[in-house]
């Protein structure tokens, strides 16, 4: 009967309903609902973090290592008002907000991506932002007691990056320098 696997169809289509996110330079996000997060990194970083208990995840694409704006304690307590662009302060902020939506930091799943190298032969390290963007998320998490579960940074190719806060699973596809 026609009416009745119509009805079906939309039921199915209710269930797996997934919002759709893409973070653009300088964005982050914070998922309630189930969805799916893409972006494109080339010397940014995306940090992630889960919580497999409240499926809630949070995302960011930063552009930089540390602050331009420097609001200095606001950098490090997580209310920059620029916050999302820099490492230094997109990682206390998201770490702020996920606790403000009730979870403790230790269950969090925390996942690193990015940081490519674009002119690997000619820069000295200092000078390089993938590499310091990847070194200030290190040093920022461990600061926070949090462990980097998996990560995929470095080198000199640029990477698309799908999260998916139903699992926290994310999948990574380098792209060809
Ligand atoms: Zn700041």
């Amino acid at each position: 009967m026609p009416a009745v696997s119509a009805v079906f169809t939309l039921l199915v289509m209710n269930m797996l309903r997934v919002d759709a996110v893409y973070l653009k330079p300088g964005d982050f996000c914070i998922a309630l609902r189930p969805t799916i997060v893409k972006t494109v990194l080339g010397s940014c970083v995306t940090i992630t973090m889960y919580s497999a208990r409240t499926k809630i995840g949070a995302a960011c694409h930063a552009l930089l290592p540390t602050c331009r704006e420097d609001q200095g304690p606001q950098c490090s307590t997580g209310t920059c008002q620029t916050a999302s662009r820099y490492v230094e302060c997109i990682i206390p902020e998201m770490a702020r907000r996920m606790q403000e939506k009730g979870m403790v930091l230790s269950e969090l799943e925390i996942k690193l991506f990015g940081g490519a190298d674009m002119m690997m032969e000619s820069l000295a390290d200092h000078q390089r932002v993938g590499s310091q963007n990847v070194l200030k998320s290190k040093m920022l998490l461990a600061r926070l007691g949090m462990t980097i579960k998996s990560s995929d940074v470095g080198g000199a190719a640029g990477r698309k990056l799908i999260f998916d806060t139903r699992s926290g699973d994310v999948w990574i596809k380098r792209l060809i320098p």
